[in-house]
Order: C-alpha cells, then structure tokens, then sequence
C-alpha cells in the first residue's frame, strides 16, 4: 500500500471508523437492474432516486473532477440501546444524535487530510446526495450486500453509517469485495414483518416499513400498517435476525452514537401531548426530525394500533 493510501486509514480509524477502502468511480455492474427496480414502482415516490438516477448509474457523473471514492464505515452499535416490550420503538439508529450531523463531521476532518495532500475535490457524502453508498463500500472491499439489501462485512454485520469522499487524488485502489457470505441462510427474508423482500436482493420499499415511517407522507394502506409490530420510525428486523450481526456486533466507540432519544417509556399519546417548540427541543437533531411532529404522531399512534392488533377501522382512525 502507498504510503498516502496507508495514511488515510490511518486517519480514518483514528477519527473513529471501523473501515476504510478506495475505489475508482465508473459504470455500475447494476444499472439495469436499478432502472428496472425504478420501473416496477419499488422505489414508491422517492422521486429524486429517478432524478438522481444517471449518477448513481456511473459515478464519473457525481463529481466530474473525482477519480476516487475514499469510502467509510461508521459502526453505530450501542448495547444501550433496549427495544421495550410491547411498546412502540424506533430504530436503533435513530435513537441518538443524528449520523447526518456525528459521521459527516468525522467524513469532513478526513476530506481535509486529502486538501492537505494537494487534492483539489475532496467532497464528502452522509447519505447525501446521488451517491450508490452500498455499490461503492463494495467496490471499496468493504463487504458484500446481502439478500436483505444492505452491506455486509465480516467480522462486523450491518449496523453501520456508510459515508464517502469523492476526491481527484489518484490514490492506490483496494480490490472489490468480490464474494457473498449470506449462503443458503434466508432468515431477514423470513423475519420481514410485511414481507418487503421481492426476492433475495430486490426489496419493494412500498412494503417497508422505514419507507412508510419516514418517507411516505401520505395514509399507509392498514394491511400494511397493522403487520408494523410497534415499529414507528424505522424498523431493524432485517438487521435483528442476520447471523452476522448477532454473531459480530461490535460496540461503537463514538459517544454519540449512544442512545438519548429515550422513548421505552413513552406511551400512546407521547406525540400527542407534545409542541412542537418541545419535539424541535428534544428531536430537533435526531432522525426523528426528518418526518417531523405531525408524522410521529400518524406514526406512534400507528405503531400502537398495530401492537394492539387493531382492526382496519381503528388503524385508519389512527391517521386521522
Ligand atoms: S426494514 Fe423491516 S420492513 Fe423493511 S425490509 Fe427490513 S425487515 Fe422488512
Ligand atoms: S440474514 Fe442471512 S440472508 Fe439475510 S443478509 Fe444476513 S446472512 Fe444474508
């Protein structure tokens, strides 16, 4: 390894990342794949994929000065974190200061390594942006991506932030993770509480349920709504089940990635009592930010109802 590639991993761990791998940018091997996905409506109404759709189909297209994607893993695992019993919940992810603010100013302190070192593009990505995050760890040999869609890398699992900086520095390139270690094991096909997967590797977002909490604005169909099993911001299970994690969960070191949206005890009507001068207060730099007040409360309320394995007409009431 050159000593410059050598000395921004260096950085990269010492700012706290698990992994860190360089790829070159260029035409992805599942171009049309995506724009099949796209056609049969799977990405519901995420428009900007489809606007975004050129780019993450060749990289080149982001930063037209890039030759590089220096790509990182940031392992947000806490074993703080407790999912209550028969309570609404929220991903893990979501119950600490948001990674869009804790990663990207980790990602920015090692893009100014690159400046350092002459680089005249170094532009850092947080799941910002039209960037294929999954495609690109992969191209980086940071894992595979598994049957339920998300990065896999050994000796670690899934429960990681991926973040990237697209630079113009010639750096040496690793090799592309080139196997697949989710075998015959179908256990996040399985587990999915509304049976979101297509097929091992093809998931209709308009079934999962972190599309519906977080993206989807308008009523969620009550078929759909009442298999959440408490979820109300996101969902794990996917996560939960993948022998890889629960064999190779690593606690994070990054203090912020610990859990302080404390909700285990939050009942029914915990959105519904609040302001919104209180949610911006106590949320207003977490995930739960992105779909707002109004959102959590269709959300909690949801997730409740779906607890309580309540019937179409008090899962519509609940939107209302
Ligand atoms: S996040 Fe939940 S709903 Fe979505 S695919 Fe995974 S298990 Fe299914
Ligand atoms: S649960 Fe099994 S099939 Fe799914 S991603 Fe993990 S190893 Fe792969």
């Amino acid at each position: 390894m050159t000593l410059l590639a050598r000395e921004v991993k260096a950085r990269a761990a010492e700012l706290g990342f698990v992994a860190c791998g360089i790829t070159d940018l260029g035409p992805s091997p599942h171009a049309v794949a995506f724009d099949r996905w796209l056609r049969q409506g799977y990405g519901g109404n995420m428009r900007y994929l489809h606007r975004q759709a050129k780019k993450r189909k060749d990289t080149r297209l982001i930063d037209r000065e890039a030759i590089r994607g220096v790509v990182i893993l940031d392992n947000y695992y806490a074993t703080e974190y407790q999912q209550p019993d028969g309570k609404a919940k929220i991903a893990r992810y979501a119950s600490s200061t948001d990674y869009h603010i804790t990663t990207l100013k980790r990602v920015n302190a090692l893009a100014e390594l690159l400046t350092m070192h002459g680089a005249k593009t170094a532009r850092p990505y947080v799941d910002t942006g039209p960037v294929p995050e999954r495609e690109l760890a992969q191209r980086a040999g940071l894992g595979w991506i598994g049957k339920n869609t998300m990065l896999l890398r050994p000796g670690l699992g899934s429960w990681f932030v991926i973040g990237a900086i697209f630079t113009d520095l010639p750096l040496e390139l690793d090799s592309p993770f080139a196997t697949d270690h989710c075998g015959s094991c179908t256990k996040c096909l399985d587990a999915c509480p509304t049976k979101a997967f297509v097929e091992p590797y093809l998931l209709d977002a308009t079934k999962c349920i972190s599309y519906l909490t977080i993206e989807y604005k308008d009523e969620i169909p009550a078929e759909l709504a009442g298999q959440f099993g408490g979820w109300a911001f996101g969902c794990d299970v996917c996560n939960e089940v993948c022998p890889w994690n629960l064999r190779f969960a690593t606690e994070t070191t990054v203090p912020e990635f610990l859990p302080r949206a404390h909700l285990s005890s939050a009942g029914e009507y915990f959105f519904d009592r609040m302001t919104e001068e209180e949610f911006a207060g106590r949320f207003g730099d977490t995930p739960l930010a992105r779909p707002g007040l109004e959102r959590m409360r269709r959300n909690w309320r949801l997730a409740y109802a779906s607890l309580a394995g309540a019937p179409r007409r008090a899962l519509d009431r609940a939107q209302e």
